[in-house]
């Protein structure tokens, strides 16, 4: 990918550094809250392995919908990250921004862009206690997408997902979330999922996250189509990556059986595919995986 010296995000918010959590305490993270990740079942693999609860318990503890609130996050100077890592995701969501201001506009609505919070650690967020170990996730609640940055080493040597574009579709998931929030599917969903079963809950979550997986494919289509910034071997970096974090995947890697009632994500066939299926034409109404009645 072809990213440097195009335009920076003003919504970074750059928290890294001061790791702990600023004094919010302790306690799991998005106690009470929900957050929107890129790969629910590692986020509570490594979240049981830091904290040395039963995986499931987290995941049920992902899945609160209580919106936490007070302990909200640290005010921090809004200077442009000088480093590579940092500058990188911001012209990613730079671009994000240019896409969805752009595809709103032709439906006739306004984007409002999302912030990007980097942290280190720990950082309290308005869905809760945010934590490294969760991944990259989205917030519903104060419209940031968070990433410690340090994900990405997780994803090239542990999930075996290298590659700047791999890089770049996790934000343009996690941003994917703040488009379903604006377009109120969040919303719609949350309330759905407050009545259901956990496996109906999960079962829904997996049409969440293969839209958002498609709304990447959808920025990605625009992206290129108006950058023309991919180099040979981009999309197969993010086609890998949304195999290696699909929940069959994960599943496997962690060592147990594929419990398909569990999967909150898709697998990595479906992962896959619905990025392909929103890249081929940039086109939102391909993206209904609410309708779609094989996902
Ligand atoms: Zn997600």
């Amino acid at each position: 990918m072809k990213w440097e010296g195009q335009r920076e995000s003003d919504n970074v918010e750059d928290a890294r550094g001061g790791g702990g959590g600023g004094g919010g305490g302790g306690g799991l993270p998005m106690l009470g809250g929900r957050g929107l990740g890129i790969g629910g079942i590692v986020v509570a693999l490594l979240a049981s392995w830091i904290f040395g609860v039963n995986p499931l318990t987290v995941l049920g503890l992902l899945d609160g919908s209580t919106v936490q609130t007070g302990g909200g996050p640290r005010e921090v100077a809004s200077t442009k990250p000088q480093d590579q890592p940092a500058k990188f995701v911001s012209v990613v969501l730079a671009d994000t921004e240019d896409v969805w201001t752009q595809l709103f506009k032709a439906a006739g609505k306004t984007y409002q862009a999302p912030k990007l919070r980097l942290f280190t650690g720990r950082e309290p967020t308005a869905c809760g206690q945010g934590s490294a170990a969760m991944g990259p996730f989205y917030c519903p609640g104060d419209s940031k997408v968070y990433i410690d940055l340090s994900f990405y080493q997780t994803l090239r040597d542990r999930l075996g997902a290298p590659g700047d574009f791999a890089q770049a579709y996790v934000i343009a998931h996690e941003v994917g979330h703040h488009v379903q929030h604006l377009l109120g599917i969040t919303q719609k969903v949350d309330a759905a999922r407050r009545t259901q079963s956990e496996r109906a809950a999960n079962a829904l979550s997996v049409r969440v996250e293969l839209q958002a997986d498609c709304f990447a494919g959808v920025w990605t289509h625009h992206s290129q189509q108006s950058k023309g910034w991919l180099e040979a071997g981009d999309v197969d970096e993010a086609l890998n990556a949304a195999a290696q974090i699909g929940d069959d995947t994960l599943q496997r890697r962690a060592g147990g059986e594929v419990v398909p009632e569990s999967f909150t994500h898709g697998t990595s066939e479906q992962r896959q595919r619905w990025f392909k299926r929103g890249m081929a034409q940039g086109d939102l109404r391909d993206c209904d995986t609410f309708s779609a009645r094989q996902l």
